[in-house]
């Protein structure tokens, strides 16, 4: 069996050794294996799945260690983040400057669990509506810490387990 790769679109999947392409384990009708989405290549899936990753798109600025740290604590799992630069111009009409910017972030990272909203609330609310119900991932002030330090204080999930 040809080695397979994690799916550098969904790291919590297999990738299809032909396009990369996530694998779902239930579309494997018995056969020990399950048709790509993408290519349509027939792909035999090992026993195992790959180490569940919690993935964010950090839509602020980088995540000090100490964040990611926190972060794999808090959701338990390997950390996955990607950072979405924003650039917001308060002067220009927002929706379609967050419309960009969620299409981005799902391009670069299309199956999540969490976001790092941006600073900007009027810019993080309608992100957060465009996007697929993610986890809020709070990055807050430490106390008195100068120069300022910001570092993952707390998930809040809107997931129905
Ligand atoms: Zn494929």
């Amino acid at each position: 069996m040809t080695e397979l790769k994690v799916s550098k679109l969904d790291q919590n999947k297999w990738g299809c050794p032909r396009c990369g392409w996530p694998l779902f384990r239930e579309d494997d009708m018995g056969d020990g294996g399950v048709t790509c989405h993408s290519c349509k290549a027939w792909v035999p899936l090992p026993d195992e799945d790959p180490p569940v990753k919690y993935r964010v798109i950090n839509f602020s600025h980088p995540l000090i260690q100490e964040s990611l740290t926190k972060l794999e604590e808090l959701s338990g799992k390997e950390v996955d983040v990607v950072t979405i630069k924003v650039h917001v111009d308060t002067e220009k009409p927002l929706a379609e400057q967050v419309k960009v910017l969620a299409e981005e972030a799902e391009e670069k990272m299309p199956f999540y669990d969490g976001i790092v909203p941006p600073g900007l609330s009027s810019a993080a609310v309608p992100l957060f509506a465009l996007l697929d119900k993610p986890d809020v991932v709070v990055v807050n002030k430490v106390a008195g810490s100068l120069p300022p330090k910001h570092v993952v204080s707390e998930i809040i999930s809107f997931r129905e387990e």
